[in-house]
């Protein structure tokens, strides 16, 4: 334990995710003794990105604007959809120039576990825009995890229900992992190998 401050602050970087005590630790020192680690331009980026970034009103990407980019780029393919779980996902898939759809952020996947069901999810908002938009292909991009394939299968019962075309991205992506951390060719392939969802 620290004096003061400096332990409030290794305590506070500690909250973050992925970040254990150690590196906590670590953090707050680099700023302490780095002389031209510029502290104001980080407060202040902290304070703009709270202010100025929120989620895009279509997509729930995220955005400095009501609509993100990629929804107000007219260049994109509004037939096709692909769902994914989190923001971090659409940079992801974008990464592989393979996709030159729509997106659809779920904001996280079903887990019981966690206490997260289908009403906390952004899924009343993808039924919709299915339904109001002529939409030819809904891609299911969900992680290749426990709670990813659950949410998948929910998702593919719901859509084919009112006979909206899905389909999964193809196997060979890291299994229990995140999308993200997919390298662009895999994830690149699986977007090419997608199958369709009967
Ligand atoms: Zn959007």
């Amino acid at each position: 334990m620290y004096d003061g401050i400096v332990q409030d602050l290794i305590d506070e970087f500690g909250r973050l995710p992925g970040i254990g005590p150690k590196s906590a630790q670590r953090i707050a020192f680099h700023i302490l003794q780095t002389q031209n680690f510029d502290v104001s331009k980080l407060a202040e980026l902290l304070s703009e990105v709270r202010e100025k970034v929120r989620f895009c009103d279509v997509c729930g990407n995220i955005t400095e604007h009501e609509r993100c980019s990629i929804c107000r780029d007219p260049r994109r393919d509004d037939s096709i959809i692909c769902v994914v779980e989190e923001p971090k996902d659409v940079v992801a898939i974008e990464r592989t120039r393979q996709f030159r759809g729509l997106y659809h952020v779920l904001g996280g996947a079903i887990s019981p576990i966690d206490g997260i069901g289908p009403d906390d999810l952004s899924i009343p908002a993808l039924m919709r825009r299915v339904g109001e938009n002529h939409v030819q292909e809904v891609i299911i991009a969900t992680d290749p995890n426990l709670e990813g394939e659950a949410t998948a299968a929910y998702l593919s019962r719901l859509l084919t229900s009112i006979e909206v075309p899905v389909s999964r991205l193809a196997s060979g992506l890291p299994v229990g992992g995140d999308l993200e951390f997919a390298d662009e060719v895999t994830l690149g392939r699986a977007f090419e190998g997608r199958r369709k969802v009967e």
